[in-house]
């Protein structure tokens, strides 16, 4: 296959400085929860990005000193000669490929607590830190600034030594302290470093004349800055001091990178922002400055990017979310191969990996994160093994991932699924701004069709007979789950009595099928946590009913932090008019009400509730497993095929983890691994035997 000419344009160079990127797509900073803990994750997963055709590929921030320390965070560091030697390992991987390594050199100012290295915090005023840590930053003296430039500029000597060829200055996302001095909010100083904009932006600019003095030879020198902070007049807004600091700053740098803030608004979910929805604050940046411009927009279409470079919005694509659902989303375009990309849902899965200081997944590219660690390419898979035909029952997310990738082994497959096909993906698909969660069975669906040795039967109920006169080699089983209706949850440690008499009870499963309650008031008990609750509370409140969403948890869907959503689903809650009642656990039901335990003082709550929906946990519809495993397993070696269960039908998760599930049943069909030996790769701390 041949590109469309109309995309050639994606493929011209640019010049950074004295350094030029083969095409125009630019892997921006992103963090993966591997950081300076795990290089060879790291240097593994980016070089993948540069195999996949990314021009250039940048590092997570990269803390320059030990006063700068995220823990527990595990971005990359530059603090000494060992971080140099760990990094150099990711700038050999990427350019092995071609592509250009970048390095976002940072000092957080007051975004740290130092809770490992344990130093004074120091900011540009004094000043709180950033998170509920009880530790304040001390306003940094002319001679601590002198300190941080130089610490900066041997970061930046130990980058271009280990290989780097673009130097970031970085005043983004509120994270650092170039925006804490150029923002009006933080900056209180009165020397020349506070005050009047020129004085607010001194250190930024300081910092960039060191950073081209020290390596501008050899190396293009960055800055990333976000142009709007989308806090009206307490903030930077691309309309004012936004423009005005590209204004100033216009001809220093090599390459703008220019973005919203904070990480919130950058990385906005699909739920809450569009595809290029950056544009409007970020395209004047071309208009100021004569360098090349990058810019985000969680962009998957080929023809959206050209938009952009055509109307002179960008000059170049940078991507971390469609990066990370695709390493190889430049050379498909390149070959022509448009309807292969697995196209980012925006789901933020890949963002809680930061969140919860655990490796990056994604819920589209079950690779993510294991290149080095488990060796998996995402568009590279092992021939098959000894075994020829494999039944897969079950078309969600983890029925479709296994069948995909064992017939991309070349096994004969079999995928039977008794509805459409797309299993939750599908079904969650048509909730209030879950449009995008189709793209995870559309895409598998859609490779499946091209696999001439994978046949897919929808409507095929399957039971033990059907599968047992099937007669394959090798049984997946991927039946799914269903959201239990008897109030068993995470804080409730039995099913609450009552709940059967009450007169409507539903379940996520009766809203997604179209049963609505009847009645005018409705109440959501959310004891999952994620966006379930949340979206089925909208969903009501947009039908016109009067809704009051109660929880367990300290918020409404609390672990969408980790997505960066939790303040937006409480805001599109409250301006709907939901009524939200947190800390209180559901202890009993009646026909149309509901009693509810205050967490701290087990005081009684009762709420009038002639209608309910319990979004609590999920029961794995393994029952066709048992039927043929016996229910201790105990059939399991007399079958005549080999049995396994994967996704939510054994233990309910995140679709990304069902994804992650079928992929390694199909990477593992005829490799089994030893159940008594650790399944991958571990990064080993040294051990200082003195
Ligand atoms: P997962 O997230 O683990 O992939 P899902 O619940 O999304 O799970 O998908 C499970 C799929 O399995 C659904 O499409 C469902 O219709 C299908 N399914 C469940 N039981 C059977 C069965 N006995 N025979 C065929 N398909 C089934
Ligand atoms: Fe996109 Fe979700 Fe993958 Fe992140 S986890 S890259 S948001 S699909």
């Amino acid at each position: 296959m041949t590109r469309d000419p109309r995309y050639d344009v994606l493929f011209e160079p640019v010049a950074i400085g004295p350094v030029t990127a083969r095409n125009r797509f630019y892997q921006v900073p992103h963090c993966n929860g591997m950081g300076h803990t795990m290089p060879n994750s790291v240097a593994g997963m980016r070089a993948m990005k540069a195999e996949g055709g990314w021009a250039v590929v940048a590092t997570e921030e990269c803390d320059i000193h030990a006063s700068t320390d995220v823990m527990p965070y595990r971005e990359a560091r530059l603090w000494d000669q060992g971080d140099q030697d760990r990094l150099a390992l990711m700038t050999e991987r990427v350019h092995e490929y071609g592509a250009l390594a970048a390095v976002e050199l940072v000092h957080s100012g007051h975004n740290v607590s130092n809770r490992y290295s344990r130093l004074p915090v120091m900011g540009v005023s004094d000043i709180g830190v950033n998170s509920f840590d009880p530790v304040q930053a001390c306003a940094m003296t002319r001679r601590d600034i002198a300190d941080v430039r130089r610490w900066h500029r041997q970061a930046a000597i130990r980058a271009r030594d280990a290989g780097f060829d673009i130097v970031y200055v970085y005043a983004g996302h509120d994270l650092s302290l170039p925006m804490h001095f150029i923002s009006r909010r933080h900056n209180r100083r009165t020397d020349e470093y506070g005050g009047s904009l020129e004085n607010r932006v001194r250190l930024t600019r300081e910092l960039l004349e060191d950073t081209k003095e020290a390596v501008g030879d050899r190396c293009g020198v960055a800055i990333r800055f976000a142009v709007d902070e989308m806090l009206g007049d307490e903030g930077i807004a691309s309309g004012a001091e936004g423009r005005e600091v590209v204004e100033m700053l216009a001809e220093l740098p090599d390459l703008w990178d220019v973005n919203v803030s904070d990480w919130a608004n950058d990385s906005v979910t699909a739920r809450f922002g569009e595809e290029g929805d950056q544009e409007s604050y970020v395209a004047f940046v071309k208009q100021v400055t004569s360098k090349p411009v990058v810019g985000v927009g969680r962009f998957t279409s080929a023809d959206a990017m050209v938009s952009q470079i055509k109307r002179g919005i960008l000059d170049m694509i940078g991507a971390a979310r469609p990066s990370i659902a695709d390493p190889f989303l430049p050379r498909k375009i390149e070959e022509g191969r448009i309807e292969d990309i697995r196209e980012c849902i925006g789901c933020n899965i890949c963002v809680s990996g930061d969140w919860t200081q655990s490796p990056i997944r994604c819920t589209q590219n079950p690779t993510m994160g294991e290149e080095w660690r488990r060796g998996w390419h995402p568009e590279i898979i092992e021939q098959r093994g000894e075994s020829k035909k494999v039944l897969v029952v079950g078309a969600g997310p983890a029925g479709l991932e296994a069948a995909m990738s064992l017939g991309q082994r070349g096994y004969e497959v079999a995928l039977a699924d008794s509805g459409d096909g797309g299993g939750r993906a599908a079904l969650e698909s048509g909730l209030p701004g879950l449009s995008s969660y189709k793209r995870v069975s559309d895409y598998r669906l859609g490779q499946i069709a091209k696999l001439t040795n994978v046949s897919f039967f929808p409507g095929s109920e399957m039971d033990r007979e059907t599968v047992l006169e099937f007669g394959a080699d090798q049984v997946l089983i991927a039946t799914g789950s269903s959201w239990r209706a008897d109030g068993l949850g995470r804080a409730t440690h039995a099913p609450i009595p009552g709940i059967a008499d009450h007169a409507q009870c539903f379940t996520p499963d009766d809203i997604m099928a179209g049963q609505l309650p009847s009645a005018d008031a409705v109440l959501v008990y959310d004891d999952d946590h994620y966006y379930m609750g949340g979206v089925i509370a909208q969903l009501l409140a947009d039908s016109g009913k009067a809704v009051t969403l109660v929880t367990p948890g300290p918020e409404v869907s609390c672990w969408t932090q980790n997505t960066m959503e939790q303040h937006r689903i409480e805001k599109a809650l409250l301006d709907r008019g939901v009524t939200l009642i947190a800390k209180h656990t559901l202890s009993g039901v009646a026909s149309d009400s509901v009693s509810f335990a205050c967490n701290t003082t087990d005081r009684a709550l009762s709420i009038e509730a002639p209608g309910l929906v319990m979004v609590t946990l999920r029961a794995p519809m393994s029952s066709l497993y048992f039927s043929l495993a016996g229910e201790a397993q105990e059939q399991i070696d007399e079958l005549p095929f080999g049995l396994l269960r994967i996704g939510d039908c054994m233990a309910p998760n995140t679709i990304a983890a069902a994804v992650y599930d079928g992929h390694r049943a199909a990477r593992e069909m005829d490799n089994w691994p030893d159940p008594d030996s650790v399944p991958f790769k571990r990064e080993q701390s040294v051990i200082d035997r003195l």
